[in-house]
């Protein structure tokens, strides 16, 4: 039996990275040869949750050519390995929309409107009756806060709340603290320059050609480290090549987004119905790339 690689997407965060460390367990479990690798550096979030659970940082890789491999919180070609349509895809599990990837076999599909691919994950090991380790319970908890923001999201769903509160009472963990301490490692955005800011959560859509990055943060930014953020973006901009680049710094505390804008501003204005000044957009409510930003751009896009 040939070894299954199991990652999610690019500039990974604690949900991709947890949620291929636990699926590739769960495979384990079933006499799978599985293990998690990641396509690149984990953040400090990532990084804490995994300390905080005594769990090793997945190898890093990136030539999947022929090999078989599960593709966990992602299905979008960019966002992937450069070489993820040379690869073998057996299994894609995943919360997102669906994305542009294709495969050449049939292919074991799970995507659910839910909070997280980590929920997805708890789901699956009930379902196939296994227990779940405290190490793998910290790491599935740690996905669900993290991309939910703590609970918060309008990408959050009453499963997402339940299992992260089981999750929480199997390690007797406080949610809400832990959840804080999990985001505070993260929004420590002053000891980051402006290019690993703009790069460590970036996303890339082909359908819209542009590039969405996000930061969390617990206190507003100030003027002159926007003005930084947005000539290093422009950089960036003609680096990936895409129409638009946006940047979304959202302030987790007053659930609100102010979007920084370089590149073309015509889907983001018909978007939001508002007009792009200064490079900026207020944003206010929202929190979700997935579900706020990226739809109602696309959704522009096709009007
Ligand atoms: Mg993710
Ligand atoms: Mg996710
Ligand atoms: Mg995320």
């Amino acid at each position: 039996m040939s070894k299954i690689f199991v990652f999610g997407h690019k500039n990974p965060d604690t949900d991709t990275i947890c949620s291929a460390i636990a699926y590739a367990k769960l495979k384990r479990l079933k006499n799978f040869d599985a293990q998690a690798v990641r396509l690149g550096e984990i953040n400090p979030e990532t990084e804490f949750a995994l300390k905080k659970f005594g769990v090793e940082i997945p190898e890093e890789m990136h030539i999947f050519e022929g090999k078989d491999v599960i593709l966990v919180d992602h299905t979008e070609i960019k966002q992937s390995a450069d070489d993820i349509l040379k690869a073998n895809i057996i299994e894609i599990i995943d919360h997102h929309n669906l994305g542009d990837i294709y495969t050449r076999h049939p292919v074991f599909v799970r995507i659910e409107p839910i909070g997280s691919t980590s929920t997805i994950i708890f789901k699956m090991f009930r379902e196939s009756n296994l227990d779940i380790d405290n190490k793998t319970a910290g790491l599935l908890l740690s996905g669900i806060l993290s991309d939910t923001v703590i609970l918060r999201s309008v990408t959050c769903t009453d499963e997402d709340r339940k299992i992260a509160k089981k999750l929480a009472d199997q390690l007797n963990l406080d949610l809400e603290k832990y959840g804080f301490e999990l985001k505070k490692a993260k929004s420590d955005i002053l000891s980051k320059t402006d290019r690993e800011l703009i790069k460590s959560d970036l996303k890339i859509f082909n359908r819209i050609n542009m590039g969405i990055g996000q930061v969390e943060i617990v206190e507003d930014i100030d003027e002159k480290r926007k003005k930084t953020l947005l000539e290093e973006m422009k950089k960036i901009r003609k680096e990936i090549g895409c129409d638009t680049l946006l940047l979304m710094l959202t302030n987790i505390i007053k659930q609100d987004t102010e979007l920084l804008v370089v590149g073309k501003t015509d889907l983001v204005e018909k978007a939001f119905k508002t007009k792009v000044e200064n490079n900026r957009v207020y944003l206010k409510g929202v929190m979700s790339r997935k579900k706020q930003v990226k739809p109602a751009i696309e959704d522009a896009a096709l009007l």
